[in-house]
């Protein structure tokens, strides 16, 4: 079908044609539920893989524990799901963390063993 005057209906897609523009897109994150138009931003990540256009961005999405893991030298922030390393560089306030942590498992009269090896390992 052919139009002479579109129907955009402040819409990215005619109504009559189908035909598109790239103007008034209706985005759900970074694609157009209308037209299929995709966009580099506001992606959903889960594990490194946008679910809605398939972009690849390996840092993003990952869903990490609340505190890191020592892996050698570093802490790392690991991904519950996929096993995604973060090296963890957010010190200072983790040492405060941890050290609450240790201290309410204490009051409570457990021990927290992976938070005070944690713990040891940052403040040497
Ligand atoms: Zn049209
Ligand atoms: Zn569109
Ligand atoms: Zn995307
Ligand atoms: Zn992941």
């Amino acid at each position: 079908m052919f139009c002479l005057f579109h129907k955009w209906k402040g819409s990215c897609k005619c109504e009559r044609c189908g035909k598109t523009r790239d103007k008034y897109h209706d985005w759900n994150g970074c694609v157009c539920r209308r037209c299929g138009a995709a966009r580099d931003m506001e992606h959903s990540y889960t594990c490194g893989v946008c679910t809605v256009c398939g972009k690849r961005s390996s840092a993003e999405g990952h869903t990490y524990g609340e505190y890191p893991k020592r892996s050698g030298q570093y802490a790392v922030l690991v991904c519950e799901n996929c096993g995604y390393e973060k090296i963890y560089d957010d010190w200072d306030s983790l040492v405060d963390r941890l050290k609450s942590e240790i201290r309410s498992a204490n009051e409570a009269g457990c021990s927290v063993p992976w938070a005070e090896d944690l713990l040891k390992h940052m403040i040497m």
